[in-house]
């Protein structure tokens, strides 16, 4: 049977089975997640262990970055299941405070990311998000402090505010971001799609099949606005409740009408009966 790594519940317990890590010299690189693992983020961790030879996984289902209305009561919690899957990766060291460790009473401090955070993208669905997200992101690169921080591309907006932030606040890490994982059909992986019907999960795959025709038409220099205009109507007649179909820059994530503008990222979000997708691909 694979070792059981070792669980970090408090801060101190965290430093304590760091400390022998920086006293050897050696490098430390984290994963953050909310749990509910799967081949998504076991990507990171893979690719976590090839850049450091530490690596740290963090779960933490983070209440601040969830509005009143939203899914943090329902979100899937599998913590055995996770410890087990991370046990085979041989992973040995996992962060995983309680709520009340990360935000102890009289906790009083939140970020408010700007720029890529404004975007207009989720941020304008869940503005309550990317507070919750810098700010405790902020807290477990301080609480860790890798030299590498591993996030996933299909969290696009995230990744941008993440590594803004790093850059922003000085700390001493390199943000990476890693390609999407998904299933042979298209769809990204994500923890929330243990929420859809089996309905639901056959029409889901259509996000990504929109995005990679949205991409092809552009790429063959259609222009922007009448192609998204074609995707969008197709997501709304595959019964979808689109949130936004959206070309940005790549990188500052601002509006952008034609391709010589930069590099283009297709960002997409809609719902599926209850449940609510995200996804995005490059031109
Ligand atoms: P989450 O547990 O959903 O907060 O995700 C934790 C990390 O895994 C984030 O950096 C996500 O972007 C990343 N991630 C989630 N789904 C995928 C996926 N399908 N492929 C690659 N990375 C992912």
């Amino acid at each position: 049977m694979a070792k059981r790594p070792t669980i970090a519940r408090n801060v101190s317990s965290l430093r304590r089975a760091l400390a022998p890590y920086r006293d050897a010299g050696q490098t430390i690189a984290l994963v953050p997640t909310m749990g509910a693992l799967h081949r998504g983020h076991l990507a990171l961790v893979r690719q976590a262990q090839r850049r450091a030879r530490r690596v740290v996984v963090s779960i933490f289902v983070n209440p601040t970055q969830f509005a009143p209305h939203e899914d943090f009561g329902s979100y899937p919690r599998r913590f055995e299941t996770d410890i087990a899957a991370l046990a085979d990766a041989k992973i040995d060291l996992v962060w995983a405070p309680s709520a009340s460790v990360m935000y102890p009473d009289g906790f009083a401090t939140r970020l408010a990311p700007e720029g890529a955070a404004k975007a207009g993208l989720e941020d304008k669905f869940r503005p309550h998000f990317f507070g919750g997200v810098a700010t405790v992101v902020a807290k477990l690169f301080t609480q860790v402090a890798p030299d590498f921080a591993l996030f996933g591309q299909k969290d696009y907006q995230q990744l941008r505010v993440v590594t803004q932030m790093a850059k922003d606040l000085d700390l001493p890490l390199k943000v990476i971001g890693m390609p999407t994982v998904r299933e042979k059909d298209g769809l990204a992986l994500s923890s929330r799609n243990l929420y859809l019907s089996a309905g639901e999960r056959s029409v889901a795959p259509l996000l990504y099949r929109v995005l990679k025709t949205c991409a092809a038409r552009i790429k063959n220099g259609e222009k922007i606005e009448g192609v998204l205009d074609v995707g969008r109507r197709e997501i709304d007649l595959a019964g979808f409740a689109l949130d936004y179909l959206e070309a940005r820059h790549a990188l500052t994530l601002a509006p952008i009408a034609s391709r010589r503008e930069g590099p283009i990222r297709l960002l997409v979000a809609a719902k599926i009966g209850t449940t609510r997708l995200i996804d995005n691909l490059g031109v």
